[in-house]
């Protein structure tokens, strides 16, 4: 057989001799192989997998002939053989590394050149602690001033609306634009009472910012991403389980969002009455089927299931918040002081705004923007698709 010098991808001699082992295996006295045969040969090569454009090379090529013969059959095979990087069969076995770990290079250049967007939103009753808990998650005044160049002096925080502030954080070279959006006023009971609506209608309006820059013809490489990856709802403190209020709102939202509960100011509580509350919060969210952060996906192996088995079994996170440095014993560390003693908030064993900021950034960021564009997003875009 011609090997085809000059034309199509280069094989390696171990893909050229199984395109001639399937050829010899299925041709007539070894000479051709009929038309509507190639296919099949084809898909078992590639391990099952022919694609529309492979389906139209092989039905181009063979449309109206009698045989296929040897070279014929090595052309068609190549042309298929450049559309895909699935080899099934045709896999070559390598001596030593090929530099694929390199692609993991790859990913930390590329988010370094782009960086990241990710969008925290913060909503629960006034007083409850959530702009405190935003700065010292992010150890700054992220919540009351923005990093953006240009906007001029900002308006006075309203009582009630949906706001957002969003800041350049780098570490590492790493860059990820932080946009906190910041719910003031929502439950107040008080006539200008941020609804539940007005925040379904901001979540939901994101997605439909984003649809429309999917289908505009002009679209721009990277389309900017305001959907709402994270959702933070405070719950208070008050070993009653939630209220009415926690479940309607939690019932709009889960699946639109990531739902992440959190047990605000948990330094009301004693540590005995938090493992009890939690307790009885994650039986009225099953109660109610309200899913939360973290989501299971297909491509999940046993780790990643484990991992999020143990997330799930200490939510809601009890949260701490407090900015101040204080004087303990010989250093200072920002926590509280409380009829039970100190709280430093930057310690795991005092409080889970730790758990809470690593879970964030550290091992979920992905995580949390894998599930918003493919679990959220998506079945919105498909109900509002049709
Ligand atoms: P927001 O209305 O939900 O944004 O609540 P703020 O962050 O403005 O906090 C309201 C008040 O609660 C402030 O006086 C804070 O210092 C205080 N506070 C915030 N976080 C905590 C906390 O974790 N524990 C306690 N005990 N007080 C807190
Ligand atoms: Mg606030």
């Amino acid at each position: 057989m011609e090997p085809g010098a000059n034309t199509g991808p280069r094989l390696t001699p171990v893909q050229t001799q199984l395109i001639a082992a399937a050829f010899e295996e299925a041709a007539h006295d070894g000479a051709v192989v009929e038309p509507d045969q190639v296919e099949r040969i084809a898909a078992g090569l590639l391990g099952g997998v022919l694609t529309d454009g492979m389906l139209d090379t092989i039905i181009d090529a063979t449309d109206g002939k009698d045989g296929i013969d040897a070279t014929q059959f090595d052309h068609i095979m190549k042309e298929v053989l450049v559309q895909t990087c699935a080899w099934g069969t045709l896999q070559t076995p390598t001596n030593g590394p090929v530099g694929i770990t390199a692609i993991l290079d790859q990913v930390k250049t590329r988010a370094k050149k782009r960086g990241f967007d990710f969008n925290l939103m913060v909503v629960g009753e006034s007083g409850l602690g959530k702009t405190t808990l935003v700065d010292t998650l992010f150890r700054g005044k992220i919540s009351s001033r923005s990093s953006e160049a240009g906007e001029g002096p900002k308006p006075l925080p309203q009582t009630t609306a949906i706001h957002n502030v969003t800041h350049g954080i780098e570490e590492d070279g790493i860059r990820v634009r932080l946009t906190v959006t910041d719910t003031p006023g929502f439950g107040d009971q008080v006539d200008n009472t941020l609804g539940c609506d007005a925040i379904v209608t901001y979540i939901k309006d994101q997605h439909d910012a984003y649809i429309t820059m999917e289908l505009s013809k002009q679209r721009a490489p990277r389309i900017p991403d305001s959907r709402v990856h994270a959702l933070l709802y405070f719950i208070a403190p008050t070993s009653h389980g939630l209220k009415p209020l926690d479940i309607a709102f939690m019932k709009q939202v889960h699946t639109l969002v990531n739902v992440v509960p959190l047990i605000a100011k948990a330094d009301a509580l004693t540590l005995h009455e938090r493992a009890a509350f939690k307790a009885l919060i994650r039986e009225d969210l099953e109660h109610h089927e309200i899913r939360t952060f973290p989501w299971t996906h297909h491509e999940d192996d046993e780790d990643d299931e484990d991992v999020k088995e143990a997330i799930r079994a200490c939510l809601p996170f009890a949260v701490v918040g407090a900015t101040e440095q204080q004087m303990a014993g010989t250093t200072m560390v920002r926590g509280r002081q409380t009829r039970w003693g100190f709280i430093n908030v930057d310690d795991p064993e005092h409080c889970e705004l730790p758990l809470l900021r690593d879970t964030l950034i550290r091992t979920h960021l992905l995580d949390l923007k894998d599930t918003t564009a493919s679990v959220h997003y998506e079945s919105y875009r498909e109900s509002h698709l049709g």
